[in-house]
Order: C-alpha cells, then structure tokens, then sequence
C-alpha cells in the first residue's frame, strides 16, 4: 500500500484484510488528500462488538474499516470521496468521531448508508 502499514495502521492484521478493501482505501486516501487515522480495521467474530451481533458483521470478514473523521465539513468530504471510489457501504457516526467505509459481505445489503 502507499499510504497504510502493516504495523502502523492496521496492527500486524492487514493480512487479514480483503484485498480489494485495502486497494480502495489507497483511493480513497488518495482522493480525500487528507492524513487518515483507522480506528478499527479487522475484527475476529469473537471480537466484543462482533459477539454481541447475531452473526458477525463486516469487520469479521476483512471487508471494512473506521475512519476517524471530526466535523461536518471533513465528513461530507470523506463521504464524497468515499461513494466517488465505489464504496457502497457507508456508516457515519457525528457522535463518535468516525466513517465506516465498507464493501460487503455475504447476505450484506449491497447498497446502503446508516448513522450511528
Ligand atoms: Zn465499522
């Protein structure tokens, strides 16, 4: 990757990251023209906020990541960018301070944006 580590941004689990996730998260650093900080990346189905789901969500399969993001102009344009460079899964959480960026994963509705 140009932009993101093994060590530095996804913490020795970039392996287990869908390879298409970490192409497009390139794109999307590169389009947004902004540092981007991950406040999660891959989680195992028995990581605390994917146990407690009824099957384990998007984290668990390698095919999403956080971004940290402050303030309502730096969101749009992380949003912007991201539907701009085909990410088709968007959650924003204005309380929490990030973007989720996702691509999907088996019975995931393809298509979707939420809030947090
Ligand atoms: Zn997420």
């Amino acid at each position: 990757m140009k932009y993101f580590t093994d060590e530095g941004d996804f913490d020795g689990q970039m392996h287990k990251m869908d390879p298409k996730l970490l192409d497009m998260l390139d794109a999307l650093r590169e389009k947004f023209g902004y540092p981007i900080v991950l406040n999660s990346h891959y989680r195992s189905p028995e990581h605390p906020i994917e146990a407690k789901k009824a099957k384990p969500g998007e984290h668990a399969y390698g095919a999403a990541v956080d971004i940290k993001c402050v303030g309502g102009e730096a969101t749009f344009k992380l949003v912007k960018a991201a539907i701009e460079i085909g990410f088709t899964r968007i959650g924003i959480s204005r309380k929490n301070n990030f973007v989720h960026v996702g691509i999907g994963y088996p019975d995931a509705p393809p298509m979707t944006i939420w809030t947090y």
